[in-house]
């Protein structure tokens, strides 16, 4: 079956950047699986997919806006150290998370001084362009507890008790 709004669709993927890095892929023998149609992925791989069948495989390139956004510059901040609690040792790179009412945040610290640290608010891939290699392992439908929590259970997907 084609992958349409709401097809539960495992993916073999490997994520690379313009250096041909690879910056994330799936394990081995456990695909991703995703509930299609519902925001679950970014915009520009999803639309690619779409249509697709098991075993295709597929090259995307996603342009930041169709990715993780563009960089914002306005997403960088600088908070005093004491601001920053629970973490024993502030290192540059490391990604810390806030929590403000419209949930969890994840920042990256870019730079640590004695008395400040320099958080970075955007997505580590934010104003990246990304190269996908996807394989399609499999499309199905999805159960109604699947459709009415917006995600996938079971291998590759959320588990929950
Ligand atoms: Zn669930």
């Amino acid at each position: 079956m084609p992958v349409a709004r709401n097809s539960v669709v495992l993916i073999h993927y490997k994520l690379t950047n313009d250096a041909g890095e690879v910056l994330d892929q799936s394990e081995k023998d456990s695909p991703l699986a995703y509930l299609h149609g519902r925001g679950n992925l970014i915009p520009g791989l999803e639309r690619e997919l779409e249509g697709k069948q098991s075993g295709d495989k597929l090259k995307v390139t996603v342009a930041p806006a169709d990715g993780y956004g563009e960089y914002d510059k306005d997403l960088l901040q600088s908070v005093p150290r004491s601001a920053i609690q629970g973490v024993a040792e502030i290192e540059p790179g490391m990604q810390l998370q806030a929590r403000s009412d419209e949930g969890v945040r994840m920042l990256t610290v870019v730079e640590v001084d004695s008395d400040s640290v320099k958080l970075d608010g955007n997505h580590p891939l934010a104003g990246k362009t990304l190269h996908f290699d996807v394989e399609i392992e499999d499309v199905r439908d999805a159960t109604k507890e699947e459709l009415s929590h917006g995600h996938v259970h079971g291998p590759g997907g959320h588990h929950h008790h």
